[in-house]
């Protein structure tokens, strides 16, 4: 089968690879779709060479694994991307993520590599799939995973009736953010981002207003857009400096949700968060549960995150549109077709 294997120049080569075999509980995809992720590319630098991203898929079942029952082969499906030992307490409550041996597909542990969805097939464990009802389309359902993520982020924010919020960044992650926002009723959202095209596409979305934080004073536009200071901010950004503008920004009592991630140090003002009583947290990840209602949201038409997706490729423009997103971009959602 064709993957997109990383290789020695913080890239990835398409290459012939064996199809996967998959073990007991698992199942093997073929990869209907595979959305690009902003830690791809971080992965792609720090990733063992040899190694298949991708963790944002659905596909399509071609092979079961031993003893698996609940799944047949031409289900379509979604998988929270772990590959682990399946029968400890995370596992089988649907929080693969807490597993101790928890893999992340399209990622390496140990020095071990997973293979992930950037190739024609997949293996993913039963355990952690989900069958895509009919109603939700291919490109729908290869958002799950970040649609996933925002809902997290969306439950810690823990919006009250007429709470405003400011959300900093509107890159496919941000922009999932405003579409539950939206859902959970936020009427008064003000989104910030300097890339023209990104904030149209907040509009688009249902942002109230939309602000370029290089040519405006963030919390004077919002002040003057609503009146007064966010209760909650979330940042989509994941920069250095970023989580202090957040404390900065939000109104006294207010909620600050961290759910974008760089890997250095960051320095805050402490004063800020203390006086104003901010309660702060930080969201990574999800767990089944999340998947299922973005699932059922996405089938019942209630959520309908298609806009995002900017650009469809196939695999083999994968190694330069991977080398595109690394300068300043216009890109949504890119999905990739590995068929
Ligand atoms: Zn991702
Ligand atoms: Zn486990």
């Amino acid at each position: 089968m064709k993957a997109a294997v990383t290789d020695q120049n913080r890239s990835v080569e398409i290459s012939e690879r064996e199809r996967p075999i998959p073990g007991g509980g698992q199942l093997l995809i073929s990869v209907d779709a595979s959305g690009i992720c902003g830690s791809d590319l971080r992965m792609v630098d720090l990733s063992v060479a040899g190694n298949v991203l991708g963790h944002e898929f659905t596909g399509t079942v071609v092979e079961l694994g031993s003893g698996v029952n609940e799944f047949a082969v031409g289900d379509r499906v979604c998988s929270v991307p772990f590959h682990t030992c399946q029968q400890c307490v995370y596992c089988l409550s649907g929080d693969p993520a807490g597993c101790s041996e928890a893999k992340f597909v399209g990622g390496h542990r140990d020095g071990k590599r997973v293979p992930g969805s950037f190739a024609e097939m997949t293996v993913v464990d039963a355990v952690s799939s989900l069958r895509v009802p009919d109603s939700v389309t291919r490109d729908q359902a290869a958002l799950v995973e970040p649609l996933s993520v925002a809902l997290k982020v969306v439950e810690r924010a823990r919006f009250q009736s007429g709470d405003k919020l400011l959300l900093l960044g509107a890159g496919p992650i941000g922009l999932a953010v405003l579409l539950w926002a939206r859902t959970n009723g936020v009427g008064r959202i003000l989104v910030s981002d300097p890339v023209a095209s990104r904030r149209e596409l907040a509009l688009r979305l249902g942002a109230s207003r939309v602000v370029d934080p290089t040519s405006r004073d963030v919390g004077e536009f919002f002040a003057e857009s609503f009146g007064a200071a966010p209760e909650v901010v979330i940042d989509c950004v994941g920069r250095a400096g970023m989580f202090d503008q957040a404390l900065k920004l939000a109104a006294n009592d207010g909620r600050v949700v961290i759910a974008g991630m760089h890997m250095g140090n960051d320095e805050f003002y402490m004063r800020e968060p203390f006086l104003k009583n901010l309660t702060i947290s930080f969201c990574a990840l999800y767990t089944k549960a999340h998947y299922e209602h973005t699932l059922q949201m996405l089938a019942s038409g209630q959520l309908d995150p298609t806009p995002m997706i900017t650009h469809r490729i196939g695999l083999d423009e994968l190694p330069d549109t991977l080398a595109a997103l690394r300068a300043p971009n216009e890109f949504g959602k890119v999905l990739v077709l590995s068929t």
